[in-house]
């Protein structure tokens, strides 16, 4: 046993570069006695397409339960897109996680964050160790939610549950009767604002497309566009100016995100605001685009980033610069983090959702998405229902399979 590992178990904390890397544990902690991963592939209820990934029929799954003394269970999640590398994340959990977890104290979020991330640094800093650790992060706050008896919203120090809400349409591919139509069960639905696709083959089709919209919903309604990183910066620049006559609310990424340089360009050189961010995986990602390129509604993906632990601290780093907050995917936890900040711009919600195997489904009211009162995030999976679908599963601790 190492200096560090002795340390650790007498209950001191270790520095790393400035960085406390093991936790000390409470008195009276109750630690993390039981983590479940299980990884799912699900399939779409109708095939679905945007520019960069081209037909989508469905997607993979990563579910962690963490299990404290009291019996209390945590759930976290992510997801990747027709399960493309659903099993390397899994396995990250399994193999490089999960023995980080037992015993720990799970109220000590940001301690065992950095932890994660150190243990993963060399081959992670973003990109898939980021999915890994986002689904533990997430359970932890629900977790953490649930022993504080506070729904994660308040939690966060929110003061009202609801969030404007957006439809996101995943539609590139429908003829223009049926995009409208699509839009017109959106509006049923009770929804405000309403997201499309662009990046056609040609400009003209976009444009086309984008006034067809703008005539049926009308001069005022925000509507947003995403590009899904289609274009190249000359590009990019033709297609927002192009766009800017429809009034778009947002023009969602028109680049690839790290291309830093292109987004300032897109800065001086257009007028549609620019939302970006489902693509990066980490804060200091996050950091340069704001600092170096140029962005107005920053995304974070809360089941991508890192968790609800990064994802908070980029919606700080944009509030200190004035700018709103989006978010990408996971609605329904997505929503407490909206109501939670301050800063708070439109909730996506669409279609991969995984309603059919919810106990509760995402509350829409006169435009806005409300998020639930019920202890930490209220996410609860049908998980027998899932189970058809399991291609992996993994228990570590005391009562193995107890949950
Ligand atoms: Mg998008």
């Amino acid at each position: 046993m190492g200096v560090a590992e002795v340390a650790f178990a007498l209950g001191f904390t270790v520095s790393f570069k400035g960085i406390a890397v093991f936790p000390p544990r409470a008195m009276n902690a109750m630690p993390i006695l039981e983590i479940h991963t299980d990884q799912y592939r699900v399939p779409l209820e109708a095939p679905l397409s945007d520019s960069t990934h081209g037909e989508m029929t469905d997607f993979g799954l990563i579910v962690v339960r963490l299990v404290d003394e009291d019996g209390r269970v945590g759930l976290g999640y992510t997801y990747t897109v027709n399960t493309i590398g659903a099993s390397a994340v899994w396995k990250v959990i399994e193999s490089d996680l999960t023995p980080l977890l037992e015993g720990a104290d799970p109220s000590a979020i940001d301690m065992l964050w950095q932890r994660m991330w150190w243990h993963l640094h060399f081959v992670g800093r973003g990109g898939m160790a980021s999915f890994a650790m986002a689904a533990i992060d997430i359970a932890l706050w629900d977790l953490r939610g649930q022993r504080e008896s506070l729904a994660l919203w308040r939690l966060l120090g929110g003061s009202r549950p609801e969030v404007p809400a957006y439809a996101g349409g995943i539609d590139l591919d429908l003829p223009i009767d049926s995009l409208l139509s699509q839009a017109n069960g959106f509006l049923d639905q009770g929804f405000h604002a309403i997201k499309m696709k662009v990046g056609r083959a040609q400009l003209s089709e976009d444009i086309e497309r984008v006034r067809a919209m703008r005539e049926f919903l009308g001069p005022d309604f925000p509507l947003m566009a995403d590009a899904n990183m289609r274009w190249g910066v000359d590009q990019a620049v033709s297609a927002a100016n192009a766009l800017s006559q429809f009034g778009l609310y947002w023009l969602e990424e028109p680049l690839v995100p790290e291309d830093l340089e292109g987004h300032a360009r897109l800065g001086r050189e257009t007028r549609v605001p620019i939302a970006t961010g489902e693509n990066l995986h980490s804060v200091h990602e996050f950091e340069h685009l704001m600092n170096y390129g140029h962005v107005d509604f920053p995304e974070p993906d809360a089941a991508t980033l890192g968790g609800i632990t990064p994802w908070v601290r980029v919606a700080k780093i944009a509030q200190g610069k004035g700018l709103p907050v989006t978010s990408h995917g996971i609605h329904d936890v997505h929503v407490h983090l909206l109501a939670g900040v301050p800063n708070a711009s439109y909730l996506e919600v669409h279609g991969f959702g995984l309603d059919r195997f919810l106990e509760r489904r995402l509350q829409l009211k006169e435009g806005k998405a409300i998020a639930p009162d019920s202890p930490g995030h209220g996410v609860k999976l049908d998980l027998e229902e899932l189970k058809t679908f399991r291609e992996a599963t993994y228990s570590s601790g005391l009562n193995k399979g107890a949950c």
